[in-house]
């Protein structure tokens, strides 16, 4: 089992998108996949079409009241794609987790106290760094770190990677950067460009050769509880989703780093 967090502190990265697009690439591969919706928003779930009926156990269980990870999953349409989805509640857990022992590590103890039902677990983070994204980190095998191509891109890319030397030092030192996707390219526009070659630039090989471009599709999808693969598969977004999946297969922790 693999996990991989899906981080960046800024808001409107394309986080969820990402998170609901590739787990459903990978589970069209066959591969079982859990998405851990962290974000008290609760985006992915409902993007998945997760009613708030449906979601009678949450990520706040799993957190505060230590419940099993199969207990709080819930299938999604995509066969072989789960969801453990986020309720409002999940706001107030930021605080209520600092009186906890451990409280850095529930994420991560929820995750190993559960069969390996799954093959891949894609955990979805709020736009902050604060103890959600913290236990996501000390879960996760690897990072992925969606990047919008705009002119301030690289600002705030350099505390994320401050947090991550701290988690390594600190919790987990296996942690290890997946990739870094660039989101939101708009090929009309000479600045994506510009910025997409200079985060290369800096970033090197960490950078997905898949950049996702702005589709309108990829924007509409979540408002019919359908990943945007399933709504529309073939428009460019969905393509590019595709494509980025491949490529975080090829980099994949080998099992012995996995472990
Ligand atoms: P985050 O989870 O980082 O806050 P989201 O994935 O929710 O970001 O994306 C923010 C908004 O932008 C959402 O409305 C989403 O539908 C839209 N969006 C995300 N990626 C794209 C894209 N490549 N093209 C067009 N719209 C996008
Ligand atoms: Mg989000």
């Amino acid at each position: 089992m693999i996990c991989i967090t899906i981080a960046n502190q800024k808001g409107g990265v394309g986080k969820t998108t990402t998170a609901i697009n590739v787990g459903t690439a990978l589970a069209a591969t066959g591969l079982r996949v859990l998405l851990i919706d962290l974000d008290p928003q609760g985006n992915a779930s409902t993007g998945l079409g997760i009613s708030t009926q449906d979601r009678e156990k949450s990520t706040y269980d799993l957190l505060l009241d230590e419940i099993r990870l199969q207990r709080a999953a819930v299938p999604s349409r995509v066969p072989r794609l789960d969801v453990v989805p986020a309720t409002v509640d999940l706001s107030g857990a930021e605080i209520e987790l600092i009186e906890y022992e451990g409280r850095t590590h529930r994420l991560s103890e929820a995750i190993h106290r559960s069969e390996d039902r799954w093959d891949v677990i894609l955990v979805d983070c709020p736009p902050s760094l604060g103890l959600l994204t913290v236990n996501a980190m000390v879960a996760a095998d690897a990072l992925l770190v969606p990047l919008q191509c705009e002119f301030f891109a690289l600002e705030g890319l350099s505390q994320l990677l401050n947090t991550v030397e701290r988690i390594r030092s600190r919790f987990n030192p296996g942690l290890s950067i997946l990739g870094v996707v660039l989101t939101m390219y708009d090929r009309r526009n000479r600045l994506t460009d510009q910025v997409s070659d200079d985060v290369r630039a800096v970033l090197g090989n960490v950078v997905f050769d898949t950049v996702i471009p702005r589709n309108v599709r990829l924007s509409e999808a979540p408002s019919h509880g359908l990943p945007a693969l399933i709504y529309d598969h073939r428009c460019p977004g969905s393509e590019a989703y595709i494509a980025l999946a491949r490529e975080v297969i090829a980099r994949f922790p080998k099992p012995a780093e996995a472990a």
